[in-house]
C-alpha cells in the first residue's frame, strides 16, 4: 500500500486487498520495528501457535502449522478502523479510508516484496527467518518457561482430534470433554497469572500465549459454556461456525480457490 503522499506504484492499484487478506507473518528482517523510536508494540503481534491450522496460500489450503509464526494483529485492533466487507484479518495498520499503510516507510518485509503480479519473491521468502516469541527475550527469561509449560498444557494440535472424538459419543467423547475442559483451565490460569503476577496486561495476551482457548475451540466448532462445578464445560456447538482463520502472510488467494 502507499501513503497519500507517495506516488502510486504502476505495479500498485491501492486496493488494499492484500492487506485486507491479512497482515504480514513477521520475519527476523522486521525484528527494528520494534525498536528505537515510533516503535511497534507487541500489543500489535499475534502469536499463531504450532499445530494451529492456518490457510497456507502457497498450497491453497488449510494445514496445521509446523512452526509458530507471529502476524501483525487484525483489524479489531482499536489502532485500525474495522474494514468494511474485510475478513477480521485485515492488517490492523492499513488505514481507511484510503487504504493507506500507517507504517509505509517500515513496513514488514512480506510486504515490500509483495506484487500483486508476481508473487514469486514473497512465495521465496515466505518460510524463511520467521519471528518467533523467543526472539523478543533473552535466553533464560522467566517467560519462556512460563510460555513452554502453556504449550504442554494448552497443545493446540490435540483441539482438532479431541473436537472429533467429543462429538464420537460414548466414553471418548467424555474423555474428550475433560481433556478440553482442563486445557480451557489451564489457559485462562495462565491468562490470569500473567496478569496477576507478572502484570502483563490483556493486551500482550495473544503475543505471549497466543490466541485464547475459546478462540482456538471456535475454530474446532466447540464452545465453551460456564459450569456451576468445574467453572468451564466445553460442548461441540451446533450452530458454530469457524472463525475466520488467519492467513500466516498476505499471498494472493491461490488460483485453484478462485471460484
Ligand atoms: S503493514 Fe502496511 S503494507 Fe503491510 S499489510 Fe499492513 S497495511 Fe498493508
Amino acid at each position: 500500500m502507499k501513503t497519500e503522499a507517495e506516488p502510486t506504484s504502476p505495479a500498485c492499484r491501492r486496493c488494499g486487498t492484500c492487506c485486507q487478506k491479512g497482515g504480514p507473518a513477521l520475519h527476523l528482517q522486521d525484528l527494528h520495528l520494534f525498536d528505537g523510536p515510533g516503535a511497534l508494540s507487541l500489543a500489535m503481534v499475534v502469536t499463531l501457535r504450532a499445530g494451529e491450522p492456518a490457510f497456507d496460500q502457497p498450497k491453497g489450503r488449510l494445514l496445521p502449522l509446523a512452526a509458530e509464526l507471529l502476524k501483525l494483529r487484525g483489524a479489531e485492533s482499536p489502532n485500525s478502523e474495522r474494514i468494511s466487507g474485510g475478513s477480521g484479518w485485515a492488517c490492523a495498520l492499513l488505514m481507511q479510508p484510503g487504504n493507506a499503510c500507517a507504517l509505509y516507510e517500515r513496513r514488514p518485509a512480506e510486504c515490500r516484496v509483495l506484487s500483486c503480479q508476481d508473487t514469486t519473491a514473497l512465495a521465496a521468502m515466505y518460510e524463511l527467518e520467521r519471528l518467533s516469541r523467543a526472539d523478543f527475550l533473552p535466553a533464560g527469561h522467566g517467560l519462556l518457561a512460563v510460555m513452554a509449560e502453556h504449550e504442554a498444557l494448552v497443545a493446540v494440535a490435540r483441539v482438532a482430534p479431541l473436537a472429533v472424538a467429543l462429538r464420537a459419543g460414548g466414553q471418548e467423547s467424555l474423555d474428550a470433554q475433560e481433556e478440553l475442559t482442563r486445557m480451557a483451565l489451564a489457559d485462562r490460569a495462565f491468562r490470569t497469572g500473567l496478569a496477576e503476577r507478572a502484570g502483563i496486561g490483556p493486551e500482550f495476551h495473544e503475543f505471549f500465549l497466543g490466541r485464547d482457548a475459546a478462540t482456538l475451540f471456535a475454530v474446532a466448532r466447540l464452545a465453551l459454556r460456564p459450569d456451576a462445578r468445574t467453572g468451564l464445560r466445553v460442548q461441540a456447538d451446533p450452530l458454530g461456525q469457524p472463525l475466520p482463520t488467519p492467513a500466516p502472510a498476505h499471498l494472493p488467494p491461490h488460483p485453484e480457490n478462485q471460484p
